[in-house]
């Protein structure tokens, strides 16, 4: 029986593979009529699916893909005065377009957070393909958040899991000790 759990359009059907020398494309939203394009100047990095209730996700679908990308790479080229920050006061500032929608890109301002430098970008959005695969599922747990059946959460590791996305109910290993040892750092117990 085919697995009926939509986790992202661009991982249910399974995962593309990233191109080799792939150097960026452009963002657009959804808006049939004068869409902001953002253009980005980079590969992406840490492309993941996020199940956090913060990322914009498409209809249907559990999860989120977000990925980074260096923020001096990326810049909004068209239709910049239809963006508004979803949420001032989160760490990242999320760009949505106020016609459709769409978050086209999220920026952290505090220079201290562990993330600042790296911009939030959706692959999804630019019609490029060669953008580096998603590597893990993050915040699974938090899908509950947003209304999922926590019965169903088996199903849902176990599906992420066939896809070859290892579910993870915070950021990946990686990422999680990249936070830790900033933090570290900071506060001087790490030195160097
Ligand atoms: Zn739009
Ligand atoms: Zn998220």
């Amino acid at each position: 029986m085919p697995n009926a759990i939509s986790i992202h359009p661009s991982v249910d059907k399974g995962i593309k593979a990233g191109a080799k020398d792939f150097a960026g494309g452009t963002l657009v939203c959804k808006c049939a009529r004068n869409p902001v394009r953002v253009t980005v100047k980079s590969q992406c990095a840490y492309n993941h699916v996020c199940g956090c209730t913060k990322c914009w996700k498409p209809a249907g679908a559990l999860f989120s893909m977000v990925a980074v990308v260096p923020r001096d790479k990326l810049s909004v080229t068209e239709n910049a005065d239809k963006l508004a920050v979803v949420d001032a006061n989160a760490p990242i500032h999320r760009y949505a377009c106020k016609g459709c929608g769409v978050h086209v890109y999220g920026r952290i301002e505090n220079t201290k957070h562990p993330f600042y430098g790296f911009d939030f970008i959706h692959p999804e959005l630019s019609p490029e393909t060669g953008w580096a695969a998603p590597e893990f599922a993050a915040f699974v747990s938090s899908i509950i958040e947003a209304g999922a059946d926590p019965a169903n959460q088996n199903a849902v590791r176990a599906r992420l899991r066939e896809i070859g996305l290892e579910p993870y109910d915070c950021l990946s290993p990686a990422l999680m000790d990249a936070i830790a040892t900033h933090t570290a750092k900071a506060s001087g117990v790490l030195k160097g």
